[in-house]
């Protein structure tokens, strides 16, 4: 776990205890991770290597520019839950390219037809390389850097278009060869280097084992594996391993509940070890937390294997759009989407609701939700799509036209206190008093308990949900394994989905990475797309399929126009595909599409869980159809490899076969 590159001691004389530090550091890891990447050797082992090294630089010279760094490589300026975006349009950046360097419009557009320069990053290198400096500008530090970015991100109003040109352009000047380069990409939110937060975490536990901040200011950090004389003796290589792997489980932990970078680091700067740091790094109001989610099951038999001699319930599915519910006092609450997606604008009736329902001793509490499309007069829950018609910003409560109904299932915390590690009974018997149910606005989702499986009556309950119009039912454990796991897809939760029972497999989520142009009555469009999943343990998309059905005159429209804005010149780093099916244009990962298959079979072209069911092939979708976009999925959401061989195992074991749609 060295690398001189970032070796504290080595580079004392060059980056001084308190100095800021220079940008050319995380240019230079950067370069380090797209040169493996390049080279195949890219594992995630490596970058964690990497990262940890560059890590343990920033601890002992400084720490807030740990922190700066750490939101560039997730190309962020602030957590999730807070709206401000990077992504600056490549228009801006191309003005911006042309007067700084000289360059005109179409040198630039031409570079990147040929392949010349793979994308705008390049573009910048080339010209920054090919300028004459007479004066060397002063040293970027990545203090400057990250407060430029986030001012960019920031930046709104009339004239904003030229105020972020203007500084980009001051960034572009004062960079040094390499670093205009990976500036251009972290203002498109693009740096290319497939580096996703399960690494940064375990980059960040590893690095604050081996290292030890020192407490109160300017006290020295320490190496712990070559302590100072005269103090505790160094840990051996085994008890050492053994507190990286505790460190970066609590780490995660810590995350899972409060997903912000700036919180956890300065915990962990304050010497929290992986005992300690659940102690102030837990769920709390105003920070969402990403949600529990369910494992599929594929029908109540395999119900019955799961929750036998468990006690149980059964709660309606409602299909809407998940609702985390912040209260931080009775005068202010948020509303997150499933993705930590500020919706409080969205949603100022339910927000009115809750203020009007909640119980006169709750000041605070978290709530886990289901919003649903509501017809009021006919006392009747609307289909999913009803909902997708609401606007998203500006919404005033006067104007809304489809109401929507609060269905209320958990609770994460109430008056301060985090409620997660309770069993979902007692859990649940707090949210019951929690707000007042009215009809048609707010309630909680209906629900059956259960002392053991008993088939019949689990089918009962079914058959009511959906003739209430749900999807079918969530089945929780109610006391034993009952904790809320945030971020977690856990067997404590299963859905039944009608679907399955119609012999259906359960809808897949899925990124759509490259498109093929239409021939006939589909010219002047993409006839069809190279679908693929995420996996999170590679960090690499991987395709499962070409879709061409399942979507109207419409969808090919709105696909075609918002994806001629997102393409790419070549295939991401991280895109697993077989040359067999290059596409006509690649794309960016940057919609989720929920599609149905027939079934799935092994596949020669697919890469998706490679080799985990046949040696040197993947998994494949049979016969895919669009259903709908998800707007509430990343592209990190989308279905992941395990899944998709559970839904192959699940479907082998009633028989399915046969050969992937697309495979040759
Ligand atoms: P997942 O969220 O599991 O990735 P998904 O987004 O495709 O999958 P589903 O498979 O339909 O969603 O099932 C889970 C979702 O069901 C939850 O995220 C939540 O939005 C919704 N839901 C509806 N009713 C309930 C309930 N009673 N308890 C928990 N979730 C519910």
């Amino acid at each position: 776990l060295s690398s001189p590159l970032f070796d504290p001691k080595l580079r004392e004389s060059e980056f001084p205890i308190g100095k800021a530090v220079g940008f050319s550091l995380l240019s230079s890891a950067l370069l380090e991770i797209e040169e493996l990447r390049n080279k195949g050797q890219g594992s995630r082992k490596r970058m964690t290597v990497v990262l940890s090294n560059l890590f343990r630089l920033l601890i002992h010279v400084k720490p807030e520019d740990l922190i700066a760094s750490i939101y560039i490589l997730i190309n962020k300026v602030a957590p999730d839950y807070e709206a401000a975006e990077l992504g600056v349009g490549d228009s801006i950046i191309i003005k911006a390219l042309c007067e700084n360097f000289g360059r005109s419009e179409s040198t630039i557009k031409h570079a990147l037809a040929t392949g010349e320069a793979k994308d705008l990053g390049e573009v910048a290198l080339q010209s920054r390389l090919s300028q004459k400096m007479l004066m060397m500008p002063p040293k970027l530090s990545i203090e400057k850097v990250f407060a430029e970015m986030k001012a960019i991100a920031h930046v709104s109003g009339k004239d904003s278009q030229k105020s972020k040109k203007e500084k980009i352009q001051k960034l572009l000047v004062a960079s040094r060869g390499e670093e205009a380069k990976f500036i251009v990409r972290m203002l498109q939110a693009k740096l290319r280097i497939g580096i996703q937060i399960p690494t940064l975490l375990q980059a960040l536990a590893y690095a604050f084992t081996l290292t030890l901040p020192g407490t109160g200011s300017g006290a020295k950090v320490t190496d712990r594996r070559h302590p100072p004389q005269g103090t505790k003796k160094a840990p051996s290589a085994g008890e050492l391993e053994a507190q990286m792997i505790a460190m970066e489980a609590a780490v995660r932990q810590a995350f899972s509940e409060m997903p912000n970078f700036d919180n956890l680091i300065k915990a962990l700067m304050e010497g929290r070890d992986s005992r300690s740091l659940l102690g102030v790094c837990h769920i709390s109001l105003g920070v969402p937390v990403k949600p529990m989610l369910a494992k599929p099951s594929k029908g109540i038999a395999e119900v019955g294997e799961r929750l036998s001699g468990k006690r149980f319930t059964g709660e309606w599915k409602y299909d809407g759009e998940r609702a985390q519910i912040h209260v931080l006092s009775r005068e202010t609450i948020q509303i997150y989407s499933r993705n930590s997606e500020n919706m409080t604008e969205k949603y100022p009736d339910v927000i009115q609701v809750v203020k009007d329902t909640l119980a006169e001793d709750v000041q605070s509490c978290i709530i886990d939700s289901e919003l649903v499309a509501y017809d009021q007069v006919n006392k009747k829950i609307l289909p999913f799509q009803v909902l997708t018609t609401r606007g998203r910003k500006n919404i005033h409560v006067e104007d809304i036209k489809v109401n929507v109904c609060l269905f209320a299932f958990d609770c994460m915390l109430v008056n301060g206190k985090p409620l997660v590690k309770e069993p979902l009974e007692l859990r649940r018997e707090k949210l019951w008093t929690m707000l007042r149910p009215v009809e048609g606005k707010v309630t909680f989702a209906v629900h059956k308990n259960f002392d053991d499986i008993n088939e019949e009556e689990i089918q009962a309950f079914l058959d009511e949900s959906v003739a209430g119009s749900c999807e079918g039912l969530m089945l929780k454990t109610l006391t034993e394994n009952a904790t809320y796991e945030p971020s977690k897809r856990s067997l404590n939760w299963l859905k039944l989905k009608k679907d399955y029972l119609e012999g259906m497999a359960d809808s897949i989520d899925v990124v759509p990475i490259g498109a093929y142009y239409g021939k006939g009555k589909r010219s002047g469009a993409y006839g069809a797309y190279l679908l693929a999943i995420y996996d999170q343990e590679n960090e690499e998309f991987q395709t499962v399929c070409k879709a061409g059905t399942g979507f109207s005159d419409e969808d090919l429209q709105t696909h075609y126009k918002f994806f001629k804005e997102h393409l790419r010149g070549s295939a991401e780093t991280n895109y697993n595909v077989n040359d067999k099916l290059k596409p006509d244009v690649w794309l960016e990962p940057c919609q989720v599409w929920e599609i149905r298959a027939a079934d799935l079979s092994i596949s020669p072209v697919h890469t998706s869980a490679f080799g985990v069911k046949a040696d040197g092939k993947g998994i494949g979708l049979r016969f895919p159809r669009f259903l709908r976009i998800r707007d509430d999925k990343t592209a990190e959401e989308s279905t992941g490899p395990e899944q998709i061989v559970e839904m192959f195992e699940a479907q082998a074991s009633v028989g399915g076969a046969g050969h992937a749609d697309d495979d040759f």
